[in-house]
């Protein structure tokens, strides 16, 4: 008990600092997928007080508007567009509309991710199966692909590929899940090396298990305390805790930093 109320006192003081902001990211054009709420929401808005501009983009166009004007009530330099990340001409018109409005990309965040069913892993169909490895691992490589001709033509030129904790451990009900983050961790090693000479920098976060709507059923159900009890600094992730991580990998900071995976869990192990 004790132990938990420090933990959530220090983070509060944590939180109260990072909203001094340093400026790594002016000049820099970014796009973050999936990034109407949760974590992408989170990375797009902390890539914009960094001076990055920023185009967000999700399926619902409703949910584009609504991240929008919350984002430009901050003053944050930002547009928008629907995209679903599955889709292949969503994905062309993403990287187009990042070209007029802004005339170039510097940093692609690959956010979008999915768990469609929470099965048993031999009970996982090959319906749901398809649908996790289209959305998690083969739309991350092709929005790659299609990213370089911008990324080629920017200074400092930065992927980041957002895996998981459930990369590198399994989790109840999120057999298939974890397997496609696993593979996100290979994907991010052999982008980063064919890149590498190329300038272009190429890097995955883990997060461990954070507040946003995936990963309710970790948080708030029935399994939520035995997951908490697995996390030393005792406390759930926020997308600001995220968000941090991929300030840093995408600024000048990470110039040397390639192939590189941040977990960042509150101490939960990785290993694999
Ligand atoms: P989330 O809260 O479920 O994210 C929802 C966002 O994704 C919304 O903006 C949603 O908007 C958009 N979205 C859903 N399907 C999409 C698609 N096919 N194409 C484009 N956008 C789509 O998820 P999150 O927790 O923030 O997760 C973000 C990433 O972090 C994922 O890759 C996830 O695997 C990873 N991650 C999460 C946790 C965690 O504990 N939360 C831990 C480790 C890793 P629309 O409905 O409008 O499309």
């Amino acid at each position: 008990m004790l132990r938990s109320s420090i933990g959530k006192t220090m983070h509060q003081v944590t939180r109260s600092l990072s909203t001094i902001k340093c400026k790594r990211l002016e000049g820099k054009v970014a796009i973050v997928t999936a990034s109407t709420e949760g974590i992408g929401f989170g990375i797009a808005k902390r890539l914009g007080e960094e001076g990055a501009k920023v185009m967000i983009s999700s399926r619902k166009e409703t949910n584009v508007k609504k991240a929008l004007e919350q984002l430009k009530s901050k003053g944050l330099n930002v547009c928008g567009t629907i995209c679903n990340v599955g889709k292949s001409e969503d994905r062309k018109n993403l990287l187009e509309k990042t070209k007029q409005e802004f005339g170039g990309l510097d940093i692609l965040v690959s956010n979008a991710g999915i768990n469609p069913a929470a099965t048993t892993f031999f009970e996982t169909s090959e319906e749901v199966w398809d649908k996790i490895f289209d959305i998690n691992v083969k739309s991350t490589f092709l929005l790659i692909q299609e990213s370089l001709p911008l990324l080629r033509k920017s200074k400092s030129p930065s992927i980041i590929i957002i895996s998981s904790i459930a990369g590198y451990m399994s989790f109840p009900f999120l057999g298939a899940y974890c397997v496609s983050k696993t593979a996100l961790l290979g994907l991010n090693q052999v982008a980063a090396e064919t890149l590498a000479p190329e300038g272009i920098r190429v890097n995955c976060i883990g997060p461990g298990i954070i507040k946003t709507k995936l990963s309710k059923m970790l948080y708030e159900g029935e399994i939520a305390d035995t997951m908490l009890s697995t996390i030393p600094m005792q406390r759930f992730g926020e997308p600001d805790d995220i968000a941090k991580v991929a300030a840093f990998l995408a600024s000048d900071d990470a110039s040397y930093i390639t192939g590189e995976t941040i977990v960042a869990t509150g101490g939960i192990r990785s290993r694999l």
